[in-house]
């Protein structure tokens, strides 16, 4: 019933099982009128290029406060799932991303903006719809857009999933796939699906210069990026050794909290006007 993650935060609710339950409604029913209200809160963080440690790009990640308390997106994003309304919480960060996207282009950042993306959501037309004629009406440069599909189940239905990426394409957008080679975003999709990034999972990353196969795994997604002309981007860099060995393997385009940490809009713009090249 619960994730770990949930158990930590519900576990300050001295939880029966019934106090559990209660806690578990009351957060769907808050996260649904936060929704529906746009009271979700929206944070980037940059994206580099390794060798320049210079902006390319942003990941728009969504923030959510229950009863004063932040809540750990892969909670919230799970219980939007669950309760079946991932869509509307997508569309709702979507709708503030397209507006800064809008406005980075106005302040000439000219980097890419990405948001994230659950598959299951992906079954369903008026999302599909919905989520184009946002896009059309924000009139801003598209190819700056990117959307990173991410999932923790196994995709149903692989032919509609490929025929909405690819509309997305066809709009102007590029594609990428989060957490490559962990749980069920591996090579399936590289073969079913096209993309234009692969974006190693942060697991990988975080244990590369003492694990073997976690080495392994990235030198693989280099070879599999170079051999597709894919873009390949690491996520979840700690440190400068890091860095230098991953720059080593081949690994072009970076993010993580030894770059910066997700932050509040004013904070990245702030952070943007300091690390960018002036132009
Ligand atoms: P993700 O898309 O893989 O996002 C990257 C996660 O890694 C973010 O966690 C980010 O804060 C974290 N991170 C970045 N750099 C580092 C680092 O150096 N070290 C470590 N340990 N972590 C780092 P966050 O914000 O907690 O988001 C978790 C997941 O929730 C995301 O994983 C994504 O799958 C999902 N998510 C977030 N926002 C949305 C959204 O608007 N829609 C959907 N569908 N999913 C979202
Ligand atoms: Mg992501
Ligand atoms: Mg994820
Ligand atoms: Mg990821």
């Amino acid at each position: 019933f619960y994730m770990q993650e949930k158990q930590i935060f519900v576990m300050e609710y001295s939880p029966s099982i019934v106090q559990i339950a209660d806690v578990r409604i009351r957060m769907m029913q808050q996260l649904h009128a936060d929704i529906e209200a746009k009271r979700l809160s929206v944070v980037f963080q940059p994206k580099v290029e390794l060798e320049t440690r210079k902006p390319v790009g942003c990941e728009a990640l969504a923030r959510w406060s229950f009863e004063e308390k932040p809540v750990p997106p892969d909670s919230f994003i799970n219980i939007a799932q669950n309760a079946g309304f991932i869509d509307q919480l997508d569309l709702c960060i979507a709708e503030q991303v397209l507006e800064k996207t809008h406005l980075l282009n106005e302040l000439g950042h000219k980097i890419t903006v990405s948001l994230n993306m659950s598959p299951s959501e992906v079954g369903d037309r008026k999302f599909e719809s919905q989520f184009l004629d946002k896009v059309t009406q924000t009139n801003l440069e598209i190819d700056r857009l990117e959307v990173e599909i991410t999932e923790e189940e196994p995709v149903r239905d692989y032919e509609y999933l490929s025929e909405f990426l690819e509309k997305l394409q066809n709009a102007g957008l590029r594609i990428a796939l989060d957490d490559f080679g962990k749980g069920y975003s591996s090579l399936m999709h590289i073969t079913k699906l096209t993309v234009d990034v692969i974006k190693v999972d942060r697991e990988f990353v975080n244990d590369f210069l003492h694990n073997r196969s976690s080495a392994m795994a990235i030198e693989l997604s280099v070879a599999l990026a170079e051999r597709l002309g894919l873009e390949l981007i690491a996520e979840g860099i700690e440190t400068e050794e890091q860095e230098t060995k991953l720059k080593e393997l081949g690994v072009r385009f970076g993010q993580g909290y030894f770059y910066a940490k997700p932050m509040p809009w004013d904070d990245f713009v702030n952070w943007l006007n300091t690390h960018a090249d002036d132009e």
